[in-house]
């Protein structure tokens, strides 16, 4: 033991390497359906080794000494709390509740870069001198983004789990508090470096955990996807913090692995929903408030499951595009059921998703995956859009901003601009939802008051169990 001891640092700065390329690996792996069980295979074994490896290092340095002794002791409790809980929430979680656990994980990771900051300006006796303005610099840096990262991520998990509106804050002048938080943020990081004193840690903190509120609390409910994935970079960028303060390598390696590819995906998703980055990571810069106008769209008409039935007996071709509330329901079953018998009848039947429908990437493919849907008749948003006009019935099964005109043809729209499947170009269009409420960018829908549209209301699985008994 105690020779395995002697040579922990070598060992780990051995199977730290050999954990980072793991992670490497997985992500490549994680980056195709093909691969993608290599690539999850990959990260556990890259985290388990990076566990073993870190506390194979606690061990020995605190071998012998009743007061790390006491430490290890904490950390081994800590240890089994954290994981019993983390497989616990993993097992329960509903796939409809994933983004907001996801945003709650982002947040332990920026609170514990808060904290080992907070750490390292306190409890700091082996920087030489000559290094103690760097240190100082990456405290702060530490801080800042790990608070951001947390408070973002609170308002981003209350916001997904509905606890609060989705709709975006406006405060008065908010470009103005966001810049004046960055310059504040670098004013007191040289003021910290020159006179390292505890109330501007403390500012600095409050400061951050304000802008990472109000950095999210102002992006409005279409750009969540884009907030998820930028609190995910975030989060990463502060794991990088953290190890920098902790001189660890493989947290610096893991944390720009997770900043840079979290940045990039959110980079490609701001170009698929035809979204600024650089509006959206500064908290909706540049974008102002909509107004609020609450216009009368008309009368809407109602179908019950019978007529709609009969609409898709004499239809030749149906698309169904789902959304959120197929996810609510759990009406891919039914639905997978009725695509099924349609084509026993001749009728073409299609599929079309819409990028962002549901609440995570993939989230209708997922799904219609569960249900045995066969993946040749699941279309993109960019592949089924220019058929939309030659379908005889559309069936929007749950789905509401990833269909709503009102981002094609309303310039004043919050989500103006955002690519939609043009679903109202189709002969006919029938919407399954329980009452005529917005969807999740709390916008009011036109399409449900166009004259070729109708409305099936009720629970989506029960409505398409309807429709299969009907049929
Ligand atoms: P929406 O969230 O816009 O709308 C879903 C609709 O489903 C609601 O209007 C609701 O209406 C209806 N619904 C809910 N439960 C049921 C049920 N049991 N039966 C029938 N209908 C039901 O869904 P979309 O998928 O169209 O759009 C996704 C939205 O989520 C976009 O704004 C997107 O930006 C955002 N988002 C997406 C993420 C992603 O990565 N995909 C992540 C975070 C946010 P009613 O209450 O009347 O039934």
């Amino acid at each position: 033991m105690e020779m395995l001891f002697d040579f922990a640092p070598e060992i780990s700065t051995a199977s730290y390497i050999v954990a980072s390329l793991l992670f490497i690996m997985s992500l490549a792996g994680l980056s195709r359906h093909e691969t993608s069980k290599g690539g999850i295979v990959y990260g556990i074994s890259g985290m388990v080794l990076a566990l073993a490896t870190t506390g194979l290092l606690t061990v020995s340095n605190g071998w012998g000494d009743p007061a790390a002794q006491v430490g290890l002791i904490f950390l081994l409790v800590g240890l089994v709390i954290g994981a019993s809980i983390g497989l616990w929430r993993a097992k329960v979680v509903e796939m409809t509740g994933m983004p907001e656990l996801i945003a709650l994980l982002h947040s332990f990771v920026g609170l514990a870069a808060v904290f080992i900051g907070w750490n390292g300006a306190l409890y700091d006796v082996e920087t030489p001198e000559a290094l103690k303005g760097v240190h100082h610099a990456e405290v702060f840096i530490g801080v800042f983004i790990g608070a951001v990262t947390f408070t973002g991520s609170i308002v981003a998990y209350l916001k997904l789990s509905a606890k609060i509106s989705s709709k975006p804050l406006m405060l008065p002048g908010k470009n103005f508090l966001n810049v004046g938080a960055l310059v504040g943020f670098v004013a007191f990081t040289v003021w910290y470096v020159i006179t390292p004193e505890l109330w501007i840690l403390i500012a600095v903190t409050a400061l951050a955990l304000a802008l990472g509120w109000h950095l999210v609390a102002s992006i409005g409910g279409g750009d969540m996807p884009v907030v998820v994935s930028m609190l995910n970079s975030y989060s990463g960028w502060a794991a990088a913090a953290a190890g920098f303060l902790l001189s660890n390598d493989l947290l610096i390696v893991t944390g720009a692995l997770v900043g840079s590819s979290g940045a990039y995906l959110s980079y490609i998703m701001c170009k698929a929903m035809n979204r600024s980055f650089i509006s959206v990571i500064a908290g909706g810069f540049g974008i102002e408030a909509p107004s609020a106008k609450d216009e009368e769209l008309g009368e809407y008409r109602e179908l019950d499951a019978a007529s709609v039935a009969e609409l898709l007996k004499n239809a030749s071709s149906v698309v169904i595009t789902p959304g959120y509330g197929m996810a609510v329901a759990q009406a891919q079953y039914p639905v997978a059921e009725l695509a099924a018998k349609l084509r026993e009848r001749g009728i073409s039947v299609r599929f079309g998703i819409h990028p962002v429908a549901g609440r995570l990437p993939g989230h209708m493919n997922v799904l219609l995956a569960e249900a045995k849907v066969p993946y040749d008749i699941v279309d993109e948003m960019d592949e089924i859009n220019d058929e939309l006009a030659n379908t005889s019935v559309v069936l929007v099964i749950g789905a509401n901003d990833t269909v709503n005109p009102a981002a094609a043809e309303d310039p004043s729209s919050p989500i103006a601009g955002m690519p939609v499947l043009r679903v109202w170009e189709a002969e006919n269009v029938v919407v399954f939802k329980r009452s005529m409420a917005s969807g999740y960018a709390g916008v009011q829908n036109p399409l449900f008051f166009r004259e070729n549209a109708a409305m099936l209301f009720g629970d989506a699985k029960e409505r398409v169990e309807d429709i299969l008994k009907a049929l």
